[in-house]
């Protein structure tokens, strides 16, 4: 059975006391979600290091920071989507990569079924290891519609998770100067 199938048995057993979903909802929802669905979990089928393999040298080691980058991502628990922003600083050592690539990067890991700490360490891992740099941070803010529209109900909270490699361990200041950058 393929995807639509199941997608449609899925409203057949939601319809099935009151009837009131439409003829073409049945017939065609099923196709639109399996599209949606393709798409959206594309991620699964990349391997985000190859973004990261075109590098450029560098002679100072300075902070480079990408902030406010907007990402959707689904809650795997409950496979709603959950969205915000990234904030990503590393500290290079010789090499940087272009920012569109760290931003290829960031939709690979979050086109999947994911959680947010996993997201967070999985995109810093991945830079701290491609590029081999000195240090890594990584901050995620997300609203969690699993949260806000089911569950809780908190509305509008915001939940926020932290990564970070190397020298932003062992040299706190780097944290702290990431932090009035992204403020
Ligand atoms: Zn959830």
């Amino acid at each position: 059975m393929n995807l639509k199938d199941h997608i449609r048995n899925i409203i057949l057993e939601i319809n099935q006391e009151t009837k009131l979903i439409s003829e073409e909802v049945i017939e065609n929802t099923p196709e639109r979600i399996e599209t949606f669905y393709k798409e959206f979990f594309s991620g699964l089928s990349i391997n985000p290091h190859i973004f990261l393999k075109r590098t450029f040298p560098v002679l100072t080691n300075d902070l480079v920071l990408e902030k406010d980058i907007s990402f959707y991502s689904m809650c795997e628990h409950h496979f709603l989507p959950f969205f915000g922003k990234i904030s990503l600083g590393y500290i290079p050592d010789g090499k940087i990569v272009g920012f569109g690539d760290i931003i290829k990067v960031i939709e690979a890991f979050s086109k999947r079924p994911q959680l947010q700490e996993r997201l967070c360490s999985e995109i810093a891992d991945c830079i701290f290891q491609a590029l081999n740099c000195q240090g890594v941070y990584v901050v995620v803010e997300a609203e969690h519609t699993c949260m806000t529209m089911r569950g809780v109900k908190a509305l509008g909270s915001k939940v926020i998770t932290t990564a970070s490699r190397g020298v932003f361990n062992t040299h706190p200041h780097l944290k702290t100067e990431f932090i009035n950058l992204i403020k």
